[in-house]
């Protein structure tokens, strides 16, 4: 499991890599920096694969959609507090830069902004089927891996799962909620994450923005 696996291929999309920790109606996030999709070959496969890589790897080599991109990494120790497949990047190098192709979004494609402007622009839930056919591509969606911890009197009592989010423009036409998210708590209680906490996080953005 600790052995790095060569890999090479095209960037579908470089999201941001962010761990979310939730305690009933608390919530924290731990920014770890990006992810990138990549269609291409991985050890003996040809396949789409996901590898996190640290910001300051995003900073060397600004990775973008449509670049071809190589690599080692390692399979990641708990799929449970992961949303890429591989991690501890390494030997990580851009073979051909994309073209400049100006595209009219959404999705939004190109360069993703650094982490500190994800946290400034706050999320929304975003419906898991709609990021599987619509968002895979665009910077502003992110499939965060989710701890929760069930009693905050026995923090080691914990479950996980996975959510999606969208950081991006309110007005895009591709966006949607999706059913609200309920946390569960101990003696089986459950907190609804409800649509205010949403516009609350995104209240300081205009539609467009
Ligand atoms: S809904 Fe969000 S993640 Fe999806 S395309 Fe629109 S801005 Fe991007």
């Amino acid at each position: 499991m600790n052995e790095k696996i060569a890999w090479q291929g095209t960037l579908v999309s470089v999201q941001p890599r962010i761990r979310l920790t939730r305690s009933f109606d608390q919530r924290n996030h731990s920014y770890l920096g990006y992810a990138l999709r990549v269609q291409g070959i991985i050890g003996e496969d040809e396949r789409e694969f996901t590898v996190g890589i640290g910001k300051a790897a995003r900073l060397r080599h600004q990775f973008r959609a449509g670049d071809i991109v190589s690599g080692m990494a390692q399979p990641v120790a708990d799929e449970r507090t992961e949303s890429v497949e591989l991690y501890k990047a390494s030997r990580l190098k851009v073979v051909e830069r994309a073209a400049d192709v100006v595209t009219v979004p959404p999705p939004w494609l190109g360069l993703p902004p650094e982490l500190p402007v994800y946290r400034q622009r706050g999320h929304r839930r975003l419906d898991a089927r709609t990021y599987q056919a619509k968002c895979l591509g665009c910077i502003w969606g992110c499939r965060m891996p989710v701890e929760m911890i069930i009693d905050q009197w026995n923090p080691s009592q914990k479950r996980y799962r996975f959510e999606t989010f969208c950081y991006g423009p309110k007005s895009c036409s591709l966006y949607r909620a999706g059913p609200t998210r309920k946390v569960p708590g101990r003696k089986g209680m459950s907190w609804e994450e409800e649509n205010w906490v949403d516009e609350d996080a995104t209240a300081h953005r205009g539609e467009d923005e």
